[in-house]
């Protein structure tokens, strides 16, 4: 009678000694991963050299190839045994994170602090920002086309910077205050200088912290205040990200999501080298703001790529023949139980950390409103692919129906009409400075999407 019921079940309950020491390895690489890379460039560019020693390049001619567009979003595929005109499998996920952007406008300076102005970029609980060490990561591009990249406060020799929070003492008020009011926007301004530029005898000089800040950074990067107008500067939390717990089960670090998938869908995509079905990983941008934009997932990037792959591999095929053949995975983070806050989630709907990816078929709010609703077949079809290779996962949906939801890329796969379903690691606390993921889910998150490429 034992099978009548169905029941998850943590993954560290049948990890023995040996498997545990390959999970927390396989995590000391992925901690590598996401301390190096905090930008949605600075992982095209790291996931590209990958590529490249594994021997991808820009000639269609040969079986594997990668294409990268504006630095930001990134798309490789390996050829199969069977034509593609068969199909093919497809793992996406996103390389943007939340995080503060400066303004193009950055530069301020009162009452004996520079500051820079930022617009924060995706969802964020902005009190989460304040008071905490944050780096600079970005591209400062000159007007002769030059660009200059800029990372500051990584190293233990360089500064670092943060934005200043109220004093209890004088909090009063503004702790009455619900969140949405007490915590504006124009109040997230970077703390980025104190010294002024040395004046010489009895000349007036204005904004002269400013002006020292301005100074530093032509020195650092040979820049001026007019190349900011021509930047992308993004502030995020400094410091490398680091197990969490006496056992050092868990992971925290900044930026999980989504590039907990990029690295282990990488990985998959790598490690299945001669597969039965051409394999492909799109990697990409804006995915935190809806997915607009020239590297977003509603652009028209992934159709591009997949024409030019589809005139040199299977010049017969149509591409609506290729495209509806094919099976995806978008790639994403799920939100796991936070033990704090149970109270938001309907728990036998709900991700548990430690239990395995979770495959979500429905993303969307109330209603189902903006979901892709994966179909039964394609779900058991994965059922069996995960079986077979005795993956642990998860079947979940987002919080309580009522108290919110949200989106991915699964949507913009789905319109060519292949199989697309949400499956990644879940996370407690996402989109926080300081996400935690489970050691256990980041492996076997890698083994799920390897099976899928290899099935
Ligand atoms: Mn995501
Ligand atoms: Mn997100």
């Amino acid at each position: 009678m034992e099978n009548l019921k169905y029941e998850t079940k943590s993954i560290w309950d049948k990890a023995d000694s040996k498997q545990q020491k390959i999970m927390h390895d396989y995590a000391k690489k992925y901690i590598k991963f996401i301390s190096e890379n905090k930008t949605e460039r600075e992982c095209v560019q790291a996931v590209y050299a990958r590529l490249q020693e594994a021997g991808f390049g820009d000639d269609l001619k040969k079986d594997k190839y990668v294409a990268v567009l504006h630095n930001k979003s990134l798309f490789a595929v390996r050829k199969g045994k069977k034509n593609l005109s068969e199909g093919f499998r497809l793992v996406t996920a996103h390389c943007d994170s939340p995080r503060l952007d400066f303004k193009q406008h950055p530069l301020l300076e009162s009452v004996g602090i520079a500051q820079a102005k930022t617009h924060y970029y995706g969802g964020i609980l902005k009190y989460q920002w304040l008071a905490r060490p944050l780096a600079l990561h970005g591209v400062v591009v000159k007007k002769d086309g030059e660009a200059v990249n800029i990372v500051i406060g990584e190293k233990a020799s360089d500064p670092v910077f943060t934005i200043s929070d109220l004093l209890p003492h004088l909090a009063k008020e503004h702790v009455a205050q619900t969140v949405t009011k007490a915590f504006e926007a124009e109040k997230l301004n970077l703390v980025i200088g104190h010294i002024p530029f040395p004046k010489k005898g009895k000349e007036k000089l204005e904004s002269p912290i400013k002006l020292q800040v301005l100074k530093l950074l032509n020195k650092k990067y040979g820049i001026v205040e007019e190349d900011l107008l021509s930047a992308e500067i993004q502030v995020v939390p400094a410091g490398d990200a680091r197990f969490v717990g006496l056992d050092q089960g868990l992971v925290g670090g900044y930026g999980q999501d989504d590039r907990i998938c990029v690295f282990t869908a990488l990985d998959a995509f790598l490690e299945v080298e001669k597969p039965e079905y051409t394999t492909a990983i799109m990697l990409w941008d804006k995915e935190e703001i809806g997915s607009e934009g020239t590297t977003g997932a509603s652009s028209r990037f992934l159709e591009y790529c997949m024409q030019d792959v589809i005139s040199a591999w299977a010049p017969k095929a149509t591409m609506r023949q290729v495209m509806l053949a094919g099976k995806a995975l978008s790639a994403d983070v799920h939100a796991a139980i936070d033990p704090d806050w149970q109270e938001l989630h309907e728990k036998l709907n709900s991700s548990t950390i430690g239990y395995g990816p979770t495959i979500c078929k429905f993303t969307g709010s109330g209603g189902k409103y903006g979901a892709n609703d994966a179909h039964p077949e394609y779900i058991a079809w994965l059922r069996n692919v995960f079986a077979e290779k005795e993956i642990p996962w998860q079947m979940a949906a987002l919080g309580k129906v009522d108290h919110g939801g949200g989106g991915t890329v699964a949507l913009f796969l789905a319109v060519y009409g292949m199989n697309t379903i949400d499956i990644g690691p879940s996370l407690i606390g996402m989109h926080s400075p300081f996400e935690l993921s489970s050691v256990a889910d980041i492996y076997y998150t890698k083994e799920a999407y390897k099976a899928f490429y290899g099935a």
